[in-house]
């Protein structure tokens, strides 16, 4: 055993973040999260608590009065999604096109339930007709998809079908919003979502660590009319909705500091609109997108299913992923990441959420990537790529 504990003062390097998360803080936020402290009953955090849930509300689109931050990162909003809203024994309806559809099942397998899968490919988003072929099949009680699967880079589409197919089975409906909330177009009231959760680190340029959730009422009753208690204490929702209700009474200390970042963040959403923070996720991603495919290396997904939020740029013959993303890390301080599984070696994955998602990031990365990709002898047109991010660029300002 040591005597002594001494280190230097931590520097982090300086750093572009765009891979699938976390993306850069706003340095609102990051001044947001150094304020003083209160008591997490204090009146003053009580109103805070008050002011993110209205924020929460005008994110998710919905009047849900059952809204509120989970204290965990992304995948904890997810295990509280599955643990609550699934009884054990109930088949539960999930994705096979991507990492984290996987990882929706493992979460509701261990909250009891029956797993079941809808069949779709890697790279596809789910196909209404699989998924009503699966309702027919396997009669679900819960039925959970992702509206930005971040391994693949796509975007789910046709999810008022979707709800509309679980509704006819008198199915609950969960959707994942972690990487696209707050960066891509979505309706929870409108297109009848049951849960949807989502995360602080990707689109809402704020620190991980809180997670925005909404219940429909339908799904609350659910959840209260349960007959096996909900199997995690900490997540389960009767008692974290002590905390957030309007009477609030202690379940567990709040987060915060990361508190009063998210309320920065969502108080910065609201200014600028939530309809012009897509439209600026779509514009500029769109610029990174046509600069990729003008260098001559596309996307791996079709343009219909494009997720502007995470990019899955196609890796050129006879280069090495790896490489390149160590070069643009060490040379340029920007972060991307490679693909998972079946896409390892396939496919970069460049992220492109909240405050990461600016005209000079991208610009930047279009630039770095086209030098280090054409330095290691891949085939690419860098000073096209650069052209075409600059002209979408100056579509963008002008619009
Ligand atoms: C990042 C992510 C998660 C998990 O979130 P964590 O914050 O890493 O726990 C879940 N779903 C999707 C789609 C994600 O991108």
């Amino acid at each position: 055993m040591e005597d002594s504990f001494t280190v230097g003062e931590y520097v982090p390097p300086d750093r572009t973040l765009m891979g699938p998360g976390p993306s850069d803080i706003h340095p609102r936020v990051y001044s947001a999260l150094s304020d003083t402290i209160t008591g997490y009953l204090d009146d003053s955090y009580v109103d805070l608590m008050n002011d993110v849930q209205e924020g929460l509300r005008y994110l998710f689109r919905t009047d849900n009065e059952y809204t509120f931050a989970v204290s965990g990162t992304g995948s904890a909003a997810m295990e509280t999604a599955f643990t609550n809203l699934v009884e054990p024994g109930e088949t539960v309806l999930v994705p096979s096109n991507g990492y984290f559809g996987k990882r929706m099942g493992e979460v509701a397998r261990r909250a009891g339930g029956e797993i079941v899968t809808v069949d779709a490919e890697w790279g596809e988003p789910l196909d209404p007709r699989a998924v009503a072929d699966a309702f027919e099949r396997h009669q679900p009680a819960v039925f959970g998809f992702i509206h930005g699967e971040t391994s693949t880079g796509v975007k789910q589409t046709e999810i008022p079908e979707l709800t509309s197919i679980a509704r006819e089975h008198d199915a609950y409906v969960i959707a994942d919003t972690v990487a696209s909330l707050g960066g891509v177009e979505f309706h929870t009231d409108e297109w009848n979502l049951d849960v949807v959760y989502s995360g602080s680190q990707k689109c809402l340029s704020a620190p991980p660590g809180v997670s925005p959730i909404t219940f429909s009422d339908r799904a609350v009753e659910k959840i209260t009319s349960r007959e096996a208690p909900v199997r995690s204490w900490y997540l389960d929702f009767t008692g974290v909705w002590e905390y957030w209700s309007d009477e609030p009474s202690y379940h567990h200390t709040g987060p915060i500091s990361i508190m009063y970042a998210l309320r920065e963040s969502l108080r910065m959403i609201g200014e600028e609109g939530i309809e012009q923070q897509w439209n600026r996720h779509e514009k500029v991603a769109g610029a990174l997108k046509t600069g990729v495919e003008a260098m001559d290396v596309p996307l791996a997904v079709e343009d219909d299913y494009w997720l502007p939020t995470l990019n899955a740029v196609s890796v050129p013959d006879g280069v090495d992923d790896t490489v390149v993303i160590d070069r643009l890390l060490t040379e340029h301080g920007i972060e991307i990441v490679g693909g998972l599984g079946a896409l390892s070696g396939e496919i970069f994955r460049v992220g492109c959420m909240g405050y990461s998602a600016r005209p000079a990031n991208v610009a930047n990365f279009i630039a770095a990537f086209g030098d280090v990709l054409d330095d290691e002898g891949a085939a690419v047109d860098v000073a096209a790529g650069a052209a075409s991010t600059a002209g979408a660029l100056g579509e963008y300002y002008r619009s």
